[in-house]
C-alpha cells in the first residue's frame, strides 16, 4: 500500500504484533522514500450476505445507522451506538467465519440493544423479527418483564432519565 505521507508505493515492515484478542495484526511500517512510519491493521475480511444474496463488507456504520433508527427520541448517545456496533462486530468475528447472513447481524444486535434501551429494542425486534400483531408485542414485553436486564432495575426511588443525555 502507498505511504500515506508521500504516496511512495513501497514500505518496509519493521514490527508485527497480534492485537490482544488475536483477531488482527498490527504492522509498523517504514517508508524508504520519506523515512516516516505508519501503522496498518490487518484483519480477515468479513462479509455480510444480504437477503438478495449480495455480499457486502461488514460495516459498523451500517449497524449504527440501523440501531440508530430504532433509538430515535430515546436517551441513547452516539457513543452507545458505537459500543453496540463494536460488540456486534466482536460477536460475529468470534464465530471465526468469513461470511455471515444479514440475519445473524440482526440477532447479534438484539442482546446489547435490549440491555441498552427496551423501547428501542422492541422497535428493532418488531421490524427485524416481523411482528405482525399486538400479541407479538405482548409476548416480547412479557419476555422483557420476565428477564429484566441490569439497566432495567434502577435503585429504589430512582427514575431512568427520559430525555436525551
Ligand atoms: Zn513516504
Amino acid at each position: 500500500m502507498y505511504c500515506p505521507y508521500c504516496r511512495n508505493e513501497d514500505s518496509r515492515v519493521v514490527d508485527s504484533r497480534l492485537v490482544e484478542d488475536g483477531t488482527a495484526i498490527r504492522r509498523r511500517r517504514l517508508c524508504p522514500a520519506c523515512h516516516r512510519r505508519f501503522t496498518t491493521v490487518e484483519t480477515t475480511s468479513l462479509s455480510v450476505i444480504k437477503r438478495s444474496g449480495v455480499a457486502e463488507p461488514f460495516s459498523r456504520t451500517k449497524v449504527m445507522s440501523g440501531v440508530g433508527k430504532a433509538c430515535q427520541g430515546r436517551p441513547v448517545s452516539e457513543d452507545d451506538l458505537s459500543k453496540i456496533a463494536q460488540e456486534v462486530e466482536e460477536t460475529i468475528r468470534a464465530k471465526g467465519v468469513a461470511e455471515v447472513d444479514a440475519n445473524e447481524v440482526g440477532l447479534a444486535i438484539l442482546a446489547p440493544l435490549r440491555r441498552l434501551d427496551q423501547v428501542a429494542f422492541l422497535r428493532f425486534a418488531s421490524v427485524y423479527q416481523g411482528f405482525e400483531s399486538l400479541e407479538d408485542f405482548e409476548a416480547a414485553i412479557a419476555d422483557l418483564r420476565a428477564q429484566p436486564g441490569p439497566k432495567d432495575l434502577p435503585p429504589e426511588g430512582e427514575q431512568r432519565p427520559l430525555t436525551a443525555r
